[in-house]
């Protein structure tokens, strides 16, 4: 091809080649540095091309930094089950709704907006950290500050501590609310010291994580938590231009028998309006209609706005991003999307121990990401330490991202994809539901009966002397 160009013939071009001491064949490929010295020698001028524009992917606009003004946080309710996250989530948006607006019917779109001191908070109302992982596996980042809510007369549960790392290794602030102080039982200082083991350290003993008390089945303490969230996110300087082409993260999206496809969408940068052309996974379409966290019609919708819009062709998944695009664009951006799944199903490749030491090589991996799940606390604290003792050369590192007591179950396969994470199962089996999930996103799951050789599997691999397995 580079002959062809160049106007000589292939034997002149690898004899010109080797003679500049680069050995190369018919069908290899050189360099743009060795092709400028090789038309230097044969007088011809070189140019290097812009990468070229994937046909897949959005085109990015960049925001002028004056563009950009202040947008509301949005945050996400997480922590163990029972401890009151979908009581906390009713509370805060009966309290915050005004009196003239209490008759008007509340929708449930997946997100709602409040308003706290004349600013606005955008809670998404699918409480947990499945959704937020959910989202994040697709490479959707939409929470801005996560909720914690530990029950006070409960304390730290396993789910708090998932919620914990998946806020964590998402690097999202994290707001504790300690919840159901009205019980006779609660002790909100037992909660702070056992938070305080897994690195959340109240502000009153010197920490930076805020903590508050509260009661969702009383109202107490929702307006300070509020507050406090208004407080975290003025630290972040949350901003966004809402004078461009909308770009927003799908939330939750289904098909309803009588509008078709319908999509929760939360605008992040920019301004949807009715009759833009959208692009959302591969569905497309113009934007005909949509409806805000209060069932009324809008005919637009800024940033941190969630909005139900109706109009694209097909159902988008949780996490995809939507963009207003000139409508051929999205035609042909839609097209080529369906097309590339198609070839994507053949060869999805995510980190496994068979190949880790050929993508150490190739560069593809730094951060050897892993999650361990065990049957006894005593074997994860084992395998957690052996492991990290692992970290002795530079070319990767090994991050436990996770550990914890239990069979490996959705959750746990939701943040190893997010993360890119292998997972390492001791004396546990990952139930069917997420042996299924596993299988579906390539994460490697394995299962070990003795700790060595848990180790001695990572350390080959490593190293490239991993046995294959048969
Ligand atoms: P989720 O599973 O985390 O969403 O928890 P729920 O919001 O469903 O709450 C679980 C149970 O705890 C329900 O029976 C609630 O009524 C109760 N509950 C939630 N918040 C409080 C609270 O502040 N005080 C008391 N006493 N009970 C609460």
């Amino acid at each position: 091809e580079l002959a062809m160009k160049m106007g000589y013939s292939v034997t002149e071009i690898i004899k010109k080649l080797l003679m500049m001491g680069v050995m190369v064949t018919i069908n290899q490929e050189i360099d743009f540095d060795t092709a400028t010295l090789l038309a230097g020698e044969l007088d011809v001028v070189v140019e290097e091309l812009p990468p070229e524009q994937d046909p897949t992917e959005i085109p990015e606009i960049e925001d002028d930094p004056k563009s950009l003004v202040h947008r509301p946080p949005v945050v996400t309710v997480m922590g163990h089950v029972d401890h009151g996250k979908t009581s906390l989530l009713d509370v805060i948006r009966k309290t915050s709704v005004t009196e003239r607006e209490a008759g008007g019917i509340t929708q449930h779109i997946g997100a709602y907006q409040v308003m706290c001191q004349g600013k606005k908070i955008v809670f998404l109302d699918t409480p947990g950290h499945e959704a937020f992982t959910a989202m994040r596996a697709r490479g959707a980042q939409v929470t801005d500050i996560a909720i914690l809510v530990v029950a006070a007369d409960d304390g730290v549960m396993p789910q708090t501590i998932e919620a914990i790392n998946h806020a964590k290794s998402a690097k999202v602030p994290i707001i504790v609310a300690i919840n159901k102080i009205d019980r006779p039982g609660a002790n909100p200082d037992h909660v702070k010291q056992q938070l305080a083991e897994h690195n959340l350290i109240p502000e009153d003993w010197g920490g930076q994580t805020v903590m508050v008390p509260v009661s969702a089945k009383q109202k107490l303490g929702i307006k300070e938590l509020l507050e406090m969230i208004l407080l975290v996110a003025e630290m972040q300087e949350l901003k966004a231009n809402p004078d461009r082409e909308a770009r927003g993260i799908i939330i939750e999206a289904q098909l309803d028998k009588g509008r078709g496809p319908v999509a929760t969408v939360l605008v992040q940068t920019g301004t949807l309006r009715i009759g833009d052309s959208i692009i959302a996974g591969t569905a497309h379409g113009k934007v005909r209609a949509m409806i805000n966290d209060r069932g009324e019609k809008v005919k637009k919708a800024g940033p941190s706005v969630p909005v139900e819009v109706l109009g694209l062709s097909d159902v988008p998944e949780a996490g995809d991003i939507l963009a207003a695009l000139d409508e051929k664009l999205t035609r042909s951006i839609s097209d080529k999307r369906i097309e590339k799944q198609r070839n994507d199903l053949m060869r999805s490749k995510k980190v496994s121990l068979d190949d880790l030491f050929q993508q150490i090589q190739d560069g593809n991996i730094k951060d050897l990401n892993i999650l361990i799940k065990a049957d006894v606390q005593g074997s994860v604290e084992a395998l957690s330490s052996s492991l990290l003792a692992l970290n002795k050369n530079d070319e990767v590192r090994v991050n436990i991202i996770h550990a914890g007591v239990g069979a490996v179950n959705e959750s746990d396969v939701m943040l190893a994809s997010a993360s890119n994470a292998l997972i390492i199962a001791f004396n546990v089996r990952p139930d069917t539901n997420a042996r299924k999930l596993a299988d579906n996103e390539s994460i490697d799951i394995r299962t070990y009966r003795v700790i060595y050789e848990a180790i001695g599997d990572v350390e080959a691999a490593m190293t490239g002397m991993l046995a294959p397995q048969f």
